[in-house]
């Protein structure tokens, strides 16, 4: 006798079956999460899809890398402008 439980997280009509398992000796491709079977060029194209997102997402990512770079060159500018200028103001005060 032998007794297995339902390990699946998702149930198909709810899941887009981003977790895939691959079994190599039958060549089968299948959901991990809901454990539906896939279509091989379904879950191909699915990939190729997640891959163009991810992309996008690191482009994006470095813009606002490239944008804090600028935002904090522009701001340790100003910081120095405003301590040389408070430096100058001391020194203009000590001195009659
Ligand atoms: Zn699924």
């Amino acid at each position: 006798m032998r007794v297995t439980s339902d390990d699946r997280t998702r149930r198909p009509g709810e899941c887009s079956h981003h977790h895939l398992k691959l079994d190599a000796h039958g060549g089968i491709v299948a959901c991990r999460d809901c454990g539906a079977s896939l279509a091989p060029f379904w879950a191909l194209r699915m990939l190729a899809d997640q891959y163009a997102l991810a992309l996008a997402q690191i482009d994006r990512l470095q813009d606002r890398v490239s944008n804090a770079d600028a935002r904090i060159l522009q701001l340790s500018t100003e910081l120095d402008a405003l301590a040389e200028s408070e430096r100058a103001r001391k020194e203009s005060s000590v001195v009659p």
